[in-house]
């Protein structure tokens, strides 16, 4: 499983940097974002150190469904399901990406505003 020391996400995967995890399984943990822009926002990501999905190929195809799955879990742990909520993912720079290890931010709890 690749591991960048560096990474902030792989220093709380591997225990290095204590966090709580909000849930987790064998492929993908998900945490509270330490900078929350809803009054619901999990950070779902791979244990694995991935830089973005645009890094994912065919091989990742259970990761992928794994990522998918807890974003669910999150959101129903979370009671997000009844009003509905946003999965969002960023890739590099213009995306917004600021940590370069993939994940997924899970945000509910209010009305959230139209991207378009
Ligand atoms: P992005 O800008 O899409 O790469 O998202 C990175 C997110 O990680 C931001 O929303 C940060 O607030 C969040 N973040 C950075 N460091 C931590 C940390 N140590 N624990 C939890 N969330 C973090
Ligand atoms: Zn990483």
């Amino acid at each position: 499983m690749r591991h960048d020391p560096e990474c902030i996400f792989c220093r709380i995967v591997s225990g290095d940097i204590p966090g709580q995890p909000v849930w987790e399984d064998d492929l993908v943990i998900a945490i509270r974002d330490i900078q929350p822009q809803a009054p619901a926002h999990i950070l779902v990501l791979p244990r694995e150190h991935i830089r973005s999905i645009h890094e994912l190929t065919d091989s990742d195809e259970a990761l992928a469904a794994a990522v998918f799955r807890a974003c669910r879990q999150v959101a129903a742990k979370e009671n997000l399901d009844q009003h509905g909520y946003r999965v969002v993912t960023n890739v590099g720079e213009w995306g917004g990406q600021t940590v370069d290890h993939l994940h997924f931010h899970v945000l509910g709890g209010r009305q959230l505003r139209s991207l378009g």
